[in-house]
């Protein structure tokens, strides 16, 4: 809405203008004209005007002055002459009605009136007096000129006149061109009102070319002085520049970009205050060319004068950071470019502190490149997948990995690194899991660890072929960003070669290492496993032990043994029929395993054909050597076993082991089921079978009642033997050794079993079932203990020493960890002097001994104690075996000595033997000494101590005591009889 003030015109040239021009008029008046009627922060913003742009009116005298006149009413009467239909003619003003205020009457020097002022005047409506010319009733209010058809005027306004500074008796009867002239046509035709004096006031011109009733047209100019477009346009261009502005000032303040600019045309420099804080220029004032150039620090001036005249001359554009000197600590980057603004030159700038960001930017550098160079150096495969899982990098461990370059990896998803084949195996149907399967349940950042997958390896330099996979352990890290994304992190443990290495170990554990076949582990699992199932009744279990092999590993070496086993094991592997597997128990023990007898005829054809299958001549070491096995085979039926039909089902013609071994490969944890309660009775009747074969010099034996009750014995025996050995039920006597005058010079401590049932119970019965149960190390240990403690008490004889006791030792033996230390502990505990112990062990326990068990050995041999070859001859034992063994005594067996008095060859070996053990000076005792013959014999070759029944049977250690006391002990030939 335009608002209404009242105006006068002030400094109308009084001379020129009619009498009613300077009277007080009221005036609608455009909005921004006058600033008092704005809003105070509308008139703040208009307040900027530039210098060139201001009118000097603006500040001359004659101004317009609001509210200071009193108003006049508006409105005007008809002016229509209604009986001539002319307008009728304007009334002559009164000139004394216009009187000029006083205090303007002395400035109206003003020669002409301002644009706004005649806009001002041209656009008020002025209070028509009476007769007002009828034709203007016609026409709208403001400045209007009649025209007749030939141009000349007719009559005009009053405005009009105004506007002209003529009366309108003076125009009338013009031509209109003296007053108006076209100066631009179109829509908006555009004018000139030719003042009287010569001055101009451009108008808008709207034509009326046909007065109604009339043969006249007229004209009505509008004065546009003070609406000039192009005025508007600046002004708001100044209003939007002035809010630019300060808007620019605020967002510089808020982003510590500070701005500065200089004049080249007068070198004249602005600056921010930013810009001032930044380059540490006082908050206000003019700053200089001097001061400009010292805010730099010294050193990077050279740098900033190379640049600045740069940008002058060539006029590029300046961008460098630079230190300001107040605080060197600080970074400046400083942008300015040259630019032309009219006809000066300005060089106009930004300058920021960057230094936070540059630290920042080289710490995320630092710490950037010190990850890459992580992964470049990492011995893992490390590789970065987005959010899709497609590998979006990789480091050169996983590509040396996986055997591909980087760029071939590029893009990969993860599941295509894995080796599916490998993973599955032949026999899996379901898919394997994704390799960067998150754990259930587990959301946005997190890091977990996986077992090892296969990964395919592409063989480099080959023919772009996958090899064998490489199984990597993943340790997987995802971090989620805040738009939901994921990148993984994933670090690839290459576990092939421990993966390897415990295949290799769960086949050790599972195989003979010689053989390779399966071993008494597989077949134990083997057996449990069938026992389970439906043919639990036909599973067969044959012993089979080979004869005479000792003799073979004694005669041609253990490598020739070795040989002899792998060819047999060959042959029994080739030989047996499907659903028959021949694993290797011990020493020269193979263990035939049938998962079903009566697939293949029944036992005794099974029997008939492993036995011919062992019935061979191998050739060992170039020459044929004959062997036979005896066997001794359980069936499952023998035991009574009831099939269980829901069992796992059973093939009789597969590989009963095979199928064992694969699911223990497959299971990771190689969790045994329970073994199936049977298991271990089946193959101990079987060995019992074999024991029986053996002692009963057949070829087979099948595991019947007999046999099985008499392994239940033995087992019972076993059992008791165990508590014998804790309850102290075991008993010691000792058997003289006597020199060639008699007197005892040792007694051997030999074990009895005082049973509760069946009385005194030798050591042949019960040695075996210590030796099955693996308790020979315990006995020998209390024999040990128990002999020395007794011997400690032995009275000597006259002035002799007193005897020594010697300890048969089969469990504790030289090398095992605990030997010296027993033995230590035990004499160490009876008191015994250590000349007084003799350790006696078979020939094979103290040959090809390691030289930590030698020097154990030494060790107790220098304190006193002496070892003795035990039973030296039996087997197949050679003389020149004698001399290599670490002892001081050789007792020859009583094998040699009962034929000695009537065998030329048992002769021969006891000379030999004496001969020898004299030659190296070990002590040669004769055992079993039974007759006056034989004891002349063997004293006449020279044997140094005799042990037999011809002397002393074993007796408990008080009798010993009381026969040691008497002295020495003559030939009893009733005695041994
Ligand atoms: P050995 O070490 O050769 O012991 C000698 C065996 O020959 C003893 O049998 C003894 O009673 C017997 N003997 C002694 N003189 C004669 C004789 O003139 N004629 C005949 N026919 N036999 C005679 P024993 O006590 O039954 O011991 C048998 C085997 O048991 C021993 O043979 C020894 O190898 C073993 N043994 C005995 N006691 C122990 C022991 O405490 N520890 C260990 N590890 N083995 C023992
Ligand atoms: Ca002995």
């Amino acid at each position: 809405m335009p608002r209404l003030a009242v105006v006068r015109v002030a400094d109308a040239d009084a001379s020129d203008v009619p009498a009613a021009v300077g009277e007080p008029i009221s005036v609608p008046v455009h909005a921004d004209t006058p600033r008092s009627d704005l809003a105070p922060e509308q008139a703040a913003r208009s307040s900027y005007r530039p210098a060139e742009d201001r009118a000097p009116e603006d500040d001359a005298p004659g101004r317009c002055e609001a509210d200071t006149l009193p108003t006049v009413p508006r409105g005007r009467p008809a002016r229509t002459d209604a009986s001539s239909g002319r307008p009728s003619p304007r009334p002559r003003e009164d000139a004394s009605a216009r009187r000029r205020p006083a205090h303007r009457a002395a400035t109206t020097t003003a020669p002409e009136v301002s644009p706004v002022e005649a806009a001002t005047v041209a656009a008020a409506p002025v209070a028509a007096p009476e007769g007002t010319d009828p034709l203007l009733e016609l026409l709208p209010e403001g400045p209007v000129v009649v025209v007749d058809a030939d141009g000349l005027v007719v009559t005009a306004s009053r405005e009009f006149a105004r506007l002209v500074g003529a009366p309108v008796g003076e125009m009338a009867g013009t031509s209109v061109d003296t007053w108006v002239v076209t100066t631009a046509s179109g829509s908006s035709e555009r004018g000139e009102v030719r003042r009287r004096g010569g001055t101009t006031v451009p108008v808008r011109l709207v034509r009326w070319n046909r007065l109604p009733g009339t043969p006249h047209r007229a004209l009505v100019v509008v004065d546009v002085s003070d609406l000039d477009e192009d005025e508007v346009v600046r002004r708001a261009v100044h209003s939007a520049v002035a809010d630019e502005r300060r808007r620019l000032e605020g967002l510089t303040r808020l982003a510590q970009v500070g701005s500065w600019e200089n004049d080249r045309t007068v070198d004249a420099w602005s600056f921010s205050s930013v810009a001032r804080t930044l380059f540490g220029l006082p908050a206000r004032g003019t700053v200089g060319r001097a001061t400009v150039a010292e805010c730099v620090h010294p050193m990077d001036r050279p740098q900033v004068t190379a640049r600045w005249t740069a940008m002058v001359e060539t006029g590029a554009r300046l961008d460098l950071e630079v230190r300001p000197a107040h605080d060197p600590s600080r970074l400046l980057h400083v942008r300015a470019e040259r630019t032309a603004v009219g006809h000066r030159t300005v060089v106009a700038g930004s300058v920021e502190d960057v230094t936070e960001r540059r630290a920042l930017e080289t710490r995320m550098r630092t710490s950037s490149r010190r990850f890459t160079d992580l992964l470049a150096v990492a011995p893992v495969g490390v590789a970065i997948f987005d959010d899709h899982e497609r590998l979006v990098q990789a480091n050169q461990s996983l590509c040396r990995l996986l055997g591909e370059g980087q760029e071939s990896l590029r893009g990969r998803r993860a599941d295509e690194l894995l080796d599916l084949a490998a993973e599955q195996g032949p026999d899996t149907v379901a898919m394997p899991t994704p390799l960067l399967a998150r754990p259930a349940g587990s959301a946005g950042s997190i890091s977990w660890s996986c077992a090892a997958r296969a990964l395919r390896r592409r063989e480099r330099g080959a023919r772009g072929e996958f090899t064998d996979p490489v199984w990597c352990e993943l340790h997987v890290s995802v971090s989620v960003d805040d738009a939901g994304g994921a990148t993984h992190l994933v670090v690839f443990t290459d576990v092939t070669e421990n993966r390897r290495v415990e295949a290799s170990l769960r086949h050790q554990a599972m195989h003979d290492e010689l053989t390779g076949l399966p071993n008494r582990r597989a077949l134990t699992r083997a057996v449990s496993h069938l026992l389970a199932g439906p043919t639990a009744r036909r599973t067969a279990v044959l012993f089979c032990d080979l004869d005479n092999f000792k003799r073979v590993n004694d005669s041609l070496g253990h490598d020739a043994g070795d040989e002899l086993l792998v060819w047999l094991a060959d042959r029994l592997r080739d030989g047996l029929p499907p659903g028959c597997t021949a694993t290797r128990h011990s020493g020269d023990e193979f263990v035939v395993l049938c998962a079903d007898v009566d697939a293949h005829g029944g036992l005794d054809a099974l029997t008939d054909l492993v036995g011919k299958l062992l019935r061979t001549a191998v050739p060992v070491h170039g020459q044929l050597v004959r062997v036979s096995a005896t066997i001794g085979a359980a069936v499952g039926a023998a035991l009574g076993l009831v099939a269980t039909v829901d069992g796992l089902e059973v093939d009789p013609f597969a590989d009963p082991v095979a199928g064992v071994l694969a699911a223990a490969r497959a299971d990771a944890e190689d969790t045994e089921a329970p073994e199936h309660p049977a298991t271990a009775d089946l193959i101990r009747f079987a060995d019992a079978a074999l024991f029986e074969a053996k002692s009963g010099s057949t070829r087979v034996a099948l595991a019947d009642e007999a046999i099985m009750r008499g392994a239940d014995e033995a087992l019972r025996l076993e059992m008791q033997l165990r508590q014998a050995l804790v309850n102290d039920e075991l008993v010691l006597h000792f058997q003289p050794v006597v020199g060639p005058d008699g007197c005892v010079q040792t007694a051997e401590a030999l074990v009895r079993w005082q049973h509760p049932e069946h009385g005194l119970i030798f050591p042949d019965k019960f040695l075996p079932i210590a030796e099955a149960a693996d308790l020979l190390g315990e006995l020998d240990r209390w024999v040990l203990r128990t002999a020395v403690r007794e011997a400690a008490t032995w009275p000597a004889y006259g002035d002799r020493p007193a005897a020594s006791v010697a300890v048969n030792l089969a469990g504790l033996l030289p090398g095992d960890p605990d030997f010296l230390a027993t033995v230590d502990e035990a004499v160490a505990e009876s008191g015994l002097p250590w000349d007084r112990l003799v350790l006696e062990l078979v020939e094979t326990c103290l040959a090809d001994l390691p030289p930590s068990t030698l020097r154990e050995m030494n060790e107790l041999i220098a304190a006193g104690v002496r070892f003795a070859v035990d039973d030296f001859g039996t087997g197949y034992s050679s003389l020149s075996r004698l001399t290599g063994l670490p002892a001081q005594i050789v007792k020859l067996d009583r094998g040699f000595v009962r034929g000695v008095a009537t065998g030329e060859s048992d002769r021969a070996v006891a000379r030999a033997v004496v001969e020898l053990a004299a030659a190296i000076g070990q002590t040669c005792v004769a055992e079993g000494v039974e007759d006056a013959d034989q004891f002349a014999v063997l004293r006449d070759l020279g044997v140094d101590a005799y042990q037999g029944w011809l002397f002393a049977r074993a007796m408990p250690g008080p009798k010993l005591a009381e026969i040691l006391a008497r002295g020495p002990i003559a030939p009893d030939v009733a005695d041994a009889s």
